[in-house]
């Protein structure tokens, strides 16, 4: 290769032939010659020349002469820790600084394992480690996952007194934060004398890796009220995830005012996910004025525009979006595609999804997996062709995965299909997912089609399953002055409590004159009617919407994110109340978006069909659609 004989044009023939006195060593080659020579190798070939010539010269006795090798093979990108793992074994008494580049480099290289047993011989040898090698050991701990194995090195520390080091102290706290123990992690930052931005980055990234929103948010206040540090990139990016999951986009739009104060120029990355904050959070049109506005797009900006696009239902535009990509000549990959397909199946365009099913395949040479798979069944479930979409499972390479056979049954009940719906339960029954919500969606069929031998039986299979104890409470988040409020079924928790009732039974009475009634018709009830009622009027989802129409100034929208699906009942409610109260309202379940305005909404109805099953008084919430 060409490095190898540039190298040994220049250096390597000039050398002398035989080994030259350590005075014209010194003069010629120690300092600026060859025994730095390594250090511009470019390559693993260059690199063993360099190292044989000095190992002929006798030169790697020379002091940091075997140390300055390990360097450069275990650090260099080009490098090998094999090859570096021979010369280190040939150190005579290699040190703290020999084991710390070992360490790095092995952990760079993930051999992590290999990272602990190399600090525990360094232990073994009476080395003592210092702030540059737990760094890298707890970095190794978190990736492993080692958390029994982290706690025992954090007692180290203290044994050679590092437990004060600043630099020490926020790997500790990004270890315990990958290994999910975020009480540690805390702790250790609550110990901290001096912190400094990285150690609030550490705090706030392990509380975002374990989903602790709200405390993500409430350390970004107490940073900046602290007034010590200004908030960096990373501690923002963490802190609009936690606005996105949150589903704030008024607390996202302040931590874009601090992005654009502190930082001169967004990069790409970051304008995307203040993007992806602002479709999740239900503002799209300002997602789209940011996404319009990055010169340079790539791959990840269309990617979130595309999915943003579809779960607002906006089929058409997502599609446009991709064009766009092709023209500007990014290649779409798999994700893209995710994006493309499930567009094409939230706004119902089945042609268009079949032909980029096809295109994905044949022209971009993509092969699908389990996910467009499962776009596809969605697809094909919505347009009610039951048929197709099950051929299409049977057809499928690889072994479909619940969310497949999911799509499926939701869209057996939507087209009341027994005969597929209750082939497409067995089998998510067989993956052993134990999802109460799979077992109520093929009870409802059942009771639809008036089999209450069926109900029962399911009902029984579940008691003895234990599953109703597994069904995840509901709760719906609603934000309102900065601030994000979780509701649960019949939730008196708030000092508002009395007030938020009140406006309940007003809206209730309203919204009667109006032509609303609780939809209890389709539901499969073991309490009596006025307990039915008494669950339907406060739900988490009525309650957020009271609360927030106390709270929320006019014009500014409702939002509402809520963990399950949404249902028909509240469907309905809040239709009638965005065209009573004249308010819009938007809402985000488990899968899309629902924006409520004068009265429609912008799903369309399409899973109008859905209904709920409660089972006495052991389930916290009614719904139970999927
Ligand atoms: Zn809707």
């Amino acid at each position: 290769m060409s490095g190898t004989s540039v190298l040994s044009q220049t250096h390597l023939l000039s050398l002398p032939n035989n080994p030259p006195q350590s005075s014209e060593l010194n003069s010629k080659f120690n300092d600026k010659g060859w025994l730095s020579l390594h250090k511009r190798c470019k390559c693993m070939e260059e690199f063993k020349q360099v190292h044989a010539q000095i190992l002929k010269f006798g030169l790697f006795l020379y002091s940091f002469c075997g140390s300055n090798l390990v360097a450069t093979c275990a650090l260099s990108k080009w490098g090998s820790m094999e090859y570096a793992f021979s010369i280190f074994k040939q150190i005579k008494e290699p040190g703290s600084f020999e084991y710390n580049i070992m360490i790095r480099g092995s952990v760079n290289n993930m051999n992590l394992e290999e990272t602990l047993f190399l600090y525990v011989e360094m232990l073994e040898r009476g080395i003592e480690p210092d702030k540059f090698t737990y760094p890298f050991v707890f970095k190794a701990c978190s990736l492993l996952g080692a958390f029994k194995e982290g706690v025992q090195i954090h007692g180290h520390i203290f044994k050679v007194g590092l437990d004060g080091d600043a630099f020490v102290q926020n790997s500790l706290i990004n270890m315990y934060g990958k290994c999910g123990a975020i009480k540690h992690a805390y702790a250790v930052f609550e110990q901290m004398v001096e912190r400094s931005v990285a150690s609030w980055s550490a705090v706030i990234g392990a509380h975002a890796s374990v989903e602790m929103w709200q405390e993500c948010l409430m350390l970004l206040g107490d940073m900046s009220s602290e007034g010590r540090h200004r908030a960096e990139e990373s501690i923002l990016v963490s802190a609009l995830s936690a606005c996105t999951h949150l589903g704030s986009p008024i607390l996202g739009r302040c931590i874009h005012g601090i992005l654009l104060r502190n930082i001169s120029e967004l990069n790409v990355v970051v304008k995307t996910s203040l993007i992806y904050m602002y479709v999740k959070c239900g503002c799209l049109e300002k997602g789209l004025s940011l996404f319009q506005n990055i010169a340079e797009k790539n791959r990840f900006s269309y990617t979130v525009m595309i999915a943003g696009l579809a779960i607002h239902g906006r089929g058409r535009e997502a599609l446009r979006v991709f064009s766009d990509m092709m023209e500007e000549g990014l290649a779409p990959d798999d994700v893209v595609y995710v994006g493309v397909l499930s567009a094409c199946s939230h706004a119902s365009l089945v042609n268009e999804g079949l032909q980029f099913f096809n295109r994905m395949r044949f022209e971009h040479k993509i092969k699908p997996t389990v996910q467009h798979y499962g776009c596809m069944v969605d697809l094909m479930g919505r347009a009610g062709m039951l048929r197709e979409a099950y051929d299409l499972i049977k057809r499928m390479p690889i072994k479909p995965n619940d969310v497949v056979w999911r799509s499926l049954l939701s869209a057996c009940k939507v087209h009341l299909n027994l005969e597929i719906g209750v082939i497409a339960a067995e089998n998510l029954f067989k993956l052993n997912q134990h999802n109460p919500g799979d077992y109520l969606m093929l009870a409802n069929m059942f009771a639809r089609a008036k089999k209450w031998n069926d109900v029962a039986r399911i009902r029984t299979e579940m008691a003895e399953k234990h599953l109703v104890q597994l069904q995840t409470p509901g709760f719906s988040l609603v934000e309102a002055n900065r601030k994000v409020y979780k509701f649960v079924s019949q939730d008196k928790s708030k000092p508002q409590c009395d007030t938020i009732y009140d406006m309940i039974h007003q809206m209730e009475w309203q919204l009667k004159f109006e032509g609303y009634t609780p939809d209890m018709s389709q539901v499969l009830l073991d309490v009596n009617e006025e307990e039915k009622r008494e669950r339907l009027k406060y739900h988490s989802q009525k309650l957020a919407i009271a609360f927030a129409l106390i709270q929320t100034s006019e014009d500014s929208p409702i939002r509402i994110s809520r963990n399950l699906k949404m249902c028909s009942d509240y469907h309905t409610y809040t239709k009638f109340i965005s065209m009573f109260y004249e308010w819009e309202i938007t809402v985000r379940d488990h899968n899309r978006f629902h924006h409520f305005k004068d009265g429609t909404c912008s799903c369309k109805d399409y899973w109008r069909i859905s209904l709920h099953l409660c089972l006495k008084d052991s389930y916290r919430d009614s719904i139970f659609t999927s």
